[in-house]
């Protein structure tokens, strides 16, 4: 099969989350399987300064658009197997960030991936025929409405199937709907069984209306986003569509996340000989000001610093987590939250580190070093530092919830089974209720050493999850 798979960050090129990471291993994964792969993304700003050169492939493609002829250039790369190709649109994507400022979001995202969307489209001649579409997330959401409503007798698009992928259902790129016309979207389809959402325009409605199948990144939250709470108004419509909603769980890319060749951390080790965390502890002790101590145990967070991390129970219940426990944070988003974490380095001085920067080397060090990883996310559509942090013998402590309640089971001391600590409630006092069993095992040594065989021994390479979704595409 040839599957072209579409995101708006793909790592190593250009990640701000969970999805970059995704989009980069599943696609390798699929390869390895006997399959052309191919990935298609904005040309950023980052893409350059992360040192990346892909070269002209096809100069001046036109497009048009809102009775307009446009032009863009394509770039390929090929990385690990796969295709990777770039729309060079400099007025579009040649900007500091991928989304927004730290201020909000660039007030033309409609335009730039509603021309990211014509622009895949305009490249297939180029690129060649594919037989699956696998779209992800709201920025990839007009390619399945364009495919279905302007690509509907071209031979070149005869029989393709489009899959959707939700990484994240409160993004939902949401447009005020004067917009419609400019991307040539036909006022008959802004309607409520078409693309509109309470009066705006929904380029995630647009993906799942006009999409083959949709799949979210976990069961369980292919499962939550059914009811209200977690279906972001979207609930109704997706329960329409549930014969076509899947649940497959993300992996993990064991050769970039993985202790045993991690580039980034001050020593290696691996399942067989632990001694190198002791070394990276300490490193990661001196990164964040705190002073080592072998007998307390570090809880790290990396995150978005977002209200659906849960980091407000975080802020909550900072002093009593400091009674037994050191704790870091790497984190970047809201200025509300930069700022309170700011203030509680201060505050607690030596015990407390917070760098509010996004840092991909540093998350590899926070990963080897610390004891204890904390998510006690609102809602998780997957996770990924969860498992991350499984191979570095760094326990979780999550909430739970989504994608975090179907990779982590509880530890029990008396069995000895399970791979980390969750509690239920979104509170101040079922989260310190975690920390607190957690703290409890680590000071018994015997105990956590057989809790980090089990955390070490689990597996969630990427090699099942492609095959589901091979499974899923030969079925559309
Ligand atoms: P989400 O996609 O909702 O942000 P995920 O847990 O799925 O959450 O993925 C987050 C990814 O982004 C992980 O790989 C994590 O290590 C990384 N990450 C998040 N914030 C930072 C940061 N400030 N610096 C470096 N990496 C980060």
């Amino acid at each position: 099969m040839n599957i072209l798979f579409i995101s708006p960050e793909v790592f190593p090129f250009a990640k701000t989350g969970g999805l970059a990471d995704v989009v980069g291993a599943l696609p390798e994964a699929i390869a390895k399987k006997g399959h052309k792969a191919s990935t298609i993304m904005p040309f950023y700003q980052l893409v350059k300064k992360n040192g990346f050169k892909p070269v002209m492939f096809k100069k001046n493609i036109s497009l048009r658009i809102n009775n307009r002829e446009e032009f863009f250039n394509l770039l390929l790369l090929k990385h690990s197997g796969v295709d990777v190709y770039f729309i060079e649109k400099n007025e579009y994507y040649d900007r500091e960030f991928l989304y927004g400022t730290p201020q909000g979001d660039y007030q033309d995202n409609a335009f730039r991936f509603g021309f990211y969307a014509k622009a895949i489209l305009a490249s297939i001649p180029y690129i060649g025929r594919q037989d699956v579409f696998h779209c992800n997330d709201w920025q990839s959401g007009l390619v399945p409405l364009y495919i279905k409503a302007h690509h509907k007798d071209d031979p070149l698009f005869n029989n393709v199937k489009v899959l959707f992928t939700i990484h994240n259902m409160a993004y939902q790129g949401l447009f005020i709907k004067d917009v419609v016309p400019y991307l040539d979207i036909s006022w008959d389809l802004f309607n409520q069984a078409g693309v509109e959402f309470w009066d705006k325009l929904s380029f995630m409605k647009a993906g799942i209306v006009f999409s083959d199948a949709i799949s979210t990144v976990s069961k369980g939250y292919s499962k939550e986003i059914l009811a209200p709470e977690f279906g972001c108004g979207l609930d109704g419509l997706l329960k329409n569509r549930e014969k076509d909603l899947y649940g497959i769980v993300n992996g993990v890319d064991y050769s970039v996340w993985n202790p045993a060749v991690d580039q980034f951390i001050t020593r290696k080790f691996n399942e067989k000989d632990l001694k190198g965390k002791i070394e990276c502890k300490k490193d990661l002790a001196k990164a964040f000001e705190i002073k080592y101590n072998a007998k307390r145990p570090i809880i790290a967070m990396i995150t978005r610093l977002a209200e659906q991390k849960g980091i407000d129970l975080v802020v909550n219940i900072m002093k009593d987590i400091l009674k037994d426990s050191d704790f870091v944070i790497l984190g970047f988003g809201d200025e509300k939250y930069n700022n309170i974490f700011k203030g509680l380095a201060k505050k607690y001085k030596g015990k407390v580190g917070v760098s509010i920067k996004f840092d991909n080397a540093l998350s590899h060090k926070m990963e080897a070093g610390a004891d204890m990883f904390l998510m006690p996310s609102r809602y998780e559509p997957c996770g990924l530092n969860q498992m991350y942090s499984l191979k570095y013998a760094t326990v979780p402590v999550v909430r739970a919830v989504g994608g975090l309640d179907d990779t982590i089971q509880n530890f029990n001391p008396a069995t000895k089974k399970g791979n980390g600590f969750k509690f239920k409630d979104a509170t101040n006092e079922a989260l310190l209720g975690a920390i607190k069993e957690a703290v409890a095992v680590f000071k018994n040594k015997k105990l956590w050493d057989e809790l980090l065989k089990n955390c070490i021994a689990c597996d969630f390479s990427w090699e099942s999850s492609a095959e589901q979704y091979l499974k899923l595409y030969k079925n559309l």
